[in-house]
């Protein structure tokens, strides 16, 4: 009973810092997406217990697109609904996010998920660090298309220039979108309080957007069912949970917060 009473005492730790922040950030990893289905990259039952890294290396997609494109299309068809799948869906999780900006009380989510979901739900003011998936770009004459059942085929997806398209998410070797790099590092230096969920921070250059946040004075919150690298370093508030049910019980415990002032 102590744990469930600590775990209660977190929550409203929690929501009075949502509540009460000047300039709200969310910051989120693939462990947001996984109640939505989709599969994580790292660890147990990952994207790359099943694919070589290597498909997603920018050199060797230029150098082998032929090899590379089958498992692409295999890995992000199931994000577009094409081929007969289901589309994934934006989860609680999601959903509690794009309603706090909705209520002009979140100013700013950084994702480094390439799903889509954050801006399926609503949020605009949205920072996709690693780029998304719902277009593809020339890489010889920059020229955009769209990433959907259309320009998805068995082929490698050639531009009228005879160039490459490559999908607008960031491949291994490739930089950071600059404009997103600057997006995110601005916001983690304005931020009061960040929402850590999902992400374990060992992807870097975005894994250091919280530890700039806190440097600069943000308080902490972490949404994680495990303790991650943050844990023990940086977050003032953890969350030892799922990130569909601590969000469904922080959207309660925030309104309370709002309505109680
Ligand atoms: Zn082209």
């Amino acid at each position: 009973m102590k744990a469930k009473a600590d775990i209660e005492e977190r929550i409203r730790d929690a929501a009075r810092a949502i509540a009460g922040a000047r300039w709200l950030t969310a910051f989120s990893g693939a462990g947001i997406s996984v109640e939505s289905g989709i599969p994580p990259f790292r660890g147990e039952n990952g994207v790359w217990e099943k694919y070589d890294p290597e498909i997603l290396d920018l050199d060797f997609f230029r150098a082998h697109p032929e090899r590379s494109w089958p498992a692409i299309r295999e890995m992000f068809t199931s994000f577009l609904g094409t081929e007969g799948r289901t589309p994934v869906r934006p989860n609680r999780a999601h959903e509690v996010l794009a309603q706090w900006e909705k209520e002009g009380l979140l100013q700013c989510v950084i994702t480094q998920n390439i799903d889509g979901l954050h801006a399926a739900a609503g949020n605009r003011k949205l920072v996709e660090f690693h780029g998304h998936c719902r277009t593809m770009t020339c890489l010889d004459c920059g020229r955009q298309i769209p990433l959907n059942g259309e320009t998805v085929r068995d082929a490698v997806p050639r531009c009228s220039c005879g160039g490459l398209f490559k999908p607008d998410f960031v491949f291994f070797g490739e930089g950071i979108p600059p404009h997103a790099m600057e997006e995110a590092e601005r916001a983690a230096a304005r931020t009061d309080c960040m929402v850590l969920v999902g992400t374990s921070g060992v992807v870097y250059p975005a894994a250091a957007m919280p530890v700039l946040a806190k440097r600069n004075g943000a308080t902490i919150i972490e949404v994680n069912p495990v303790p991650s690298d943050y844990t023990g370093r940086i977050t003032d508030i953890f969350l030892p949970m799922k990130a569909g049910e601590a969000f469904a019980r922080l959207a309660e415990a925030v309104a309370a917060e709002s309505a109680g002032d």
